[in-house]
């Protein structure tokens, strides 16, 4: 990172540094909302946040912005503290903005008793119709010159409860003409008699985000707030709010979020994929969650390389889903070892009408050709192999160098063989080929002086191992669809999912998820990149696809 020149945020950081502003201190949060598993987004906002203070020598806070108790949860907690202890990152403090509610509401009765809030009876409706619109000024309620008496009565019995959801509001009393929407007379509080997954029903009036992610940023003494672009309108009013408070000064410092294609991001959109179905859960390895990320193969090295390449811009962009791909592609060509797997419904089973029945040799195969120090595993070798029926063809065209009638092949690490005949059945459809080996084209000690083009991979009949594999594609159709006209969910992809039988390498039969060696990652060659899935027991293997071997989106 030293070669790479400092981003805007980093530039803020230092002249606040160099302008001896905080003493030199750098405090960052990461503040998820629990109403959802984290995504790809939080990841780059997390990256940032907890990067910015390893760079600097400062702390990040985690806290939970639960002040919405109607969407929020204990499970989506848990999930978000996991996927971040996942992603190699470590926090100074575990807060929620929850603890911070009896503060807030005493800062709510100072800023009454500055004669800066007001509570106001007016319905959601006419406080919308009092907003005016962005270029006409909006109009004062009716409410709003309450004595300073009576909106601390008529707030103290707010939160005593004495009203139902909706009866009324506390409103900053800003300015109704401002060209800023955001400085309308905006909510402070409103009425909600929910049950808060941690505060039970001690409060029956909540606060809005404005009036609770600036003053809780300042009750931890956060340096630097990075947000997304969209909360740029809202600083003004996070500055007004902390300057009328008197209280920690923190920046907020706003920069663009990440925007995938071929996926959603909202976390409301991922709900309604899971609740309605169109995946298998939040973890559903199609999804964009870290969770399904992790289930998909995807390592954290990977996901945080993908987070520096991106880097951080003050423009919104779009981000080629194929960066991604790439991260995670370069990784696991660097620590996977190549073993061989038979991806098909119906292999085609060959067999070696010249080799000894009932032999077994065992052939020494490379794991990585990319280790330092290359090992190799043992890998049994039989009289009947299946290979995939795509590597035969009955009428090959030219230059077809996998198997044909009359062609010949490399086994990879075992031998060269030659198709003498094709069985079919009375459907004619293909049941076995009949081949002979080459005994001096053995891999390693070759002297056939056989030249063939073509290598394919194949498994022992008697020695494979049996396998469920999933192999995924993209879950929407098309680039942004939440972009395009309609529903989101009009462009998801029906066949982002296809599960197909596999024969496997024994070596692969004890292959568990996220087990030592390399998180059960595995190349499978010519085929891409897999992993062992959860679903996994010991007498049902199934993996899934992390990533193809090449780009096959190049456009
Ligand atoms: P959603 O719209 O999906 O509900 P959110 O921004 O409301 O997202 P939060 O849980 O509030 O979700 O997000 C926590 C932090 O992660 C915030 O600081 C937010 O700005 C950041 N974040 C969320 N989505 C992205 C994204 N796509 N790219 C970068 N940062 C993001
Ligand atoms: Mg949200
Ligand atoms: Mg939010």
């Amino acid at each position: 990172s030293s070669e790479r020149s400092l981003n805007f945020i980093e530039q803020i950081v230092e002249e606040d540094i160099a302008n001896g502003k905080n003493e030199g201190r750098v405090h960052t949060r990461f503040p998820p909302e629990p109403n959802g598993y984290l995504h790809i987004g939080h990841a780059k906002s997390i990256c940032l946040n907890f990067g910015l203070a390893d760079e600097y020598g400062g702390k990040t806070n985690l806290r939970f912005d639960d002040t919405n108790p109607t969407t929020e949860d204990t499970e989506y907690v848990e999930s978000i503290k996991a996927d971040v202890r996942w992603l190699g990152f470590d926090w100074e403090n575990e807060l929620y903005a929850s603890d911070y509610f009896d503060q807030l509401y005493d800062f709510a009765e100072t800023m009454i008793q500055k004669g800066l809030a007001y509570v106001d009876d007016s319905t959601s409706e006419e406080i919308a119709a009092q907003k005016g619109t962005p270029t006409e000024p909006g109009t004062n309620s009716p409410y709003r010159d309450r004595s300073i008496e009576e909106n601390l009565d008529l707030f103290r019995r707010m939160k005593a409860g004495e009203f139902p959801d909706g009866a009324k509001v506390l409103r900053a009393k800003i300015d109704m003409t401002s060209p800023n929407m955001h400085f309308r007379d905006p909510i402070m509080y409103r009425i909600k008699h929910a049950h808060h997954h941690r505060t039970g029903d001690k409060w029956c009036i909540y606060p809005m985000y404005d009036f609770a992610h600036g003053q809780s940023d300042s009750i931890e003494h956060i340096t630097h707030s990075l947000c997304t672009l969209e909360f740029v309108v809202h600083r003004p009013l996070y500055d007004w709010f902390i300057d009328k408070l008197a209280i920690f000064p923190s920046r907020q410092i706003e920069f663009a979020r990440l925007n995938l294609t071929y996926t959603v991001m909202s976390k409301r959109k991922l709900l309604q994929l899971v609740n309605e179905g169109h995946v298998n859960g939040w973890d559903d390895p199609r999804m964009p969650t870290i969770s399904g990320l992790r289930r998909r193969g995807y390592t954290p090295a990977s996901i945080r390389d993908f987070c520096d390449r991106i880097g951080v811009a003050r423009r919104e962009n779009m981000i080629d889903v194929g960066l991604l791909e790439f991260c995670i592609r370069e990784e696991l060509n660097k620590t996977t070892d190549r073993v061989m797997a038979v991806i098909d419904e119906k292999p085609l089973k060959v067999v070696l009408t010249n080799y000894p029945e009932g032999q077994t040799e065992i052939m020494k195969i490379e794991n990585n050709p990319e280790d330092e120090y290359v090992t190799e595993r043992d890998v049994p070798f039989s009289r009947e192999v299946y290979i995939e029926r795509d590597d035969f063809m009955e009428n090959p065209p030219k230059k077809y160098f996998r198997l044909f009638p009359g062609g010949m092949v490399r086994l990879k690490g075992a031998y060269i063989i030659k198709c003498d005949e094709v069985v079919k059945d009375d459907a004619g459809e293909i049941t076995e080929l009949r081949c002979t080996y080459i005994p001096e084209s053995r891999s390693g000690s070759d002297t056939s002086g056989i030249n063939v083009k073509g290598t394919i991979h194949w498994v022992s009949v008697p020695h494979a191992v049996e396998a469920e594999v999933r192999l995924y594609d993209r879950l929407f159709t098309v680039e942004d669809p939440s972009g395009e006209e309609g529903d989101f969910k009009d462009f998801i992809n029906p066949d982002s999912l296809q599960v197909v039988r596999a024969f496997v390498e024994p070596s692969l039969a004890h292959a568990q998820h996220g087990n030592a060696l390399h998180g059960g990652r595995f190349q499978f060659m010519r085929k891409g990149y897999f992993c062992v899935d959860p679903d996994s027991t010991e007498g049902k293997l199934v993996f899934n696809r992390t990533v193809t071997l090449k780009d096959t989106w190049a456009k």
